[in-house]
């Protein structure tokens, strides 16, 4: 099926508003077998009749986000009844539901939120609990000789989704008839590139039958997506396990900060950190996990030096004879959180993230993990990244977490 999205707002493509909807909806519909065949973005104003002749000639069904509202850029309703000569008229039902939403909170209805309630004859409305623009579908007839359905939806995000789940969803599956939702399996890695994929198993899974698969990558992860017959999945999945199984760190869905969550959980041992150059994030994200107060201790942001001697017990010497950055330095300060973090198992992070501070030796990129572990061998690594800082950061996190998936994956 054909659907096209057509997500409108200036603020989009000013880039004050990052245009989350296309992937939202991507991801959400593609659980029942439907996806985005096109996503057009355009601003508020005259641009959105135009996009949306575009959608209703390419589309089956036609979703439009944005442009419910109030106010004198919010055009979406009149365009589309412009596009389709289509006759408005106030629906009553949605008229009420807006002078019940005002008078719920107590607050004044302003007269523009009168054209909120106008309707095509025939569409039907989409009812909005969490805010006052009603959504509004038309089936395919209503078209004419377009014969798309038609979807449009409120802007922001809390309204959106709910509506969607509720009243698109189902709606597109009776559309397009689809009975078998495909497969779709997601695994998720840490420690490899997309490129070990295509120099290690791209052709083999490519030559599965009724296989699809895709990748996307992030500093320090990549996703692998299969999608197709049970079987397909099944073979494919069984060959990057075999390749890759050390890599792997989900196929539900979990992100490497729940895995370490859960295994430090299910080995009953806790966790100290000690970050120089993530500055916090290994701990922020261990910390988006619920149930993390369970396995994580201390987390020692130790930036400068003294830092450094004070919370985690580097020595002077080392710091004076090898550097912040250095293999001494990332041992100690996991050595030091271990003991002073009152933990299991250690995990330290000590980097130059630059733009400035590297040196021929120690060049902008370079990284120094130490992993301490009760009863066992402190162990670093150097490793290097050279990318921009928050990139440098979030790669450098994935390492350390990664770290410790694997220390407890043992
Ligand atoms: P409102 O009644 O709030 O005016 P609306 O249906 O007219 O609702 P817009 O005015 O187009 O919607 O958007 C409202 C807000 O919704 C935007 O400021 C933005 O924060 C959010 N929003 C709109 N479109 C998107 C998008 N594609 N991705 C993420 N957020 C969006």
């Amino acid at each position: 099926m054909q659907i096209e999205l057509l997500t409108t707002g200036t603020e989009l493509l000013l880039g004050t508003t990052q245009n989350t909807h296309g992937a939202w909806i991507g991801q959400r519909l593609l659980r029942v077998g439907l996806r985005v065949s096109r996503q057009i973005t355009v601003p508020d104003g005259e641009a959105v009749g135009r996009a949306m002749r575009i959608g209703l000639e390419g589309g089956e069904a036609l979703i439009v986000t944005g442009g419910l509202g109030p106010t004198s850029d919010d055009l979406t309703r009149e365009a589309l009844a412009e596009v389709l000569g289509l006759e408005m008229i106030e629906d009553e039902a949605a008229m009420r539901a807006i002078e019940e939403f005002f008078a719920r909170r107590q607050r004044v209805m302003a007269e523009a939120n009168r054209k909120q309630a106008q309707a095509p004859v025939g569409a039907d409305i989409l009812v909005n609990p969490n805010g006052t623009a009603p959504g509004l579908y038309l089936p395919p007839r209503l078209s004419g000789s377009f014969n798309c359905a038609v979807f449009l939806l409120p802007g922001p995000p809390r309204e959106l989704y709910p509506m969607f789940e509720a009243e698109v969803v189902p709606r597109l599956q009776a559309l397009s008839g689809i009975e078998k939702v495909p497969e779709f399996l997601e695994l998720k890695f840490a420690g490899i590139g997309e490129s070990d994929f295509h120099e290690g198993i791209d052709d083999v899974l490519e030559a599965i039958p009724g296989l699809e698969h895709g990748y996307c990558a992030r500093p320090g992860e990549v996703d692998l997506r299969l999608m197709g017959s049970a079987a397909s999945i099944r073979e494919a999945g069984e060959i990057v396990r075999a390749t890759f199984g050390d890599e792997l760190v989900s196929d539900d869905g979990a992100n490497l900060e729940d895995v370490v969550v859960d295994l430090l959980a299910k080995r009953g041992r806790t966790l100290a950190i000690a970050e120089s150059c993530t500055g916090g994030l290994i701990a922020s994200r261990i910390t988006d996990v619920a149930g993390s107060s369970e396995v994580f201790r201390y987390g020692f942001v130790t930036y400068a030096n003294e830092a450094k001697q004070e919370l985690v017990g580097v020595s002077q010497d080392a710091l004076r004879s090898h550097g912040a950055v250095s293999d001494p330095v990332a041992r100690q300060m996991a050595e030091g959180a271990l003991k002073a973090g009152e933990a299991d198992i250690a995990v330290a992070v000590t980097g130059i993230a630059g733009p400035a501070g590297g040196s021929e030796e120690k060049p902008v990129g370079t990284v120094f993990l130490g992993l301490a572990e009760r009863g066992r061998e402190t162990q670093v690594y150097q490793q290097f990244h050279p990318w921009a800082r928050a990139a440098f950061k979030r790669q450098v996190s994935q390492s350390a977490l990664n770290l410790v998936r694997l220390t407890l994956g043992r």
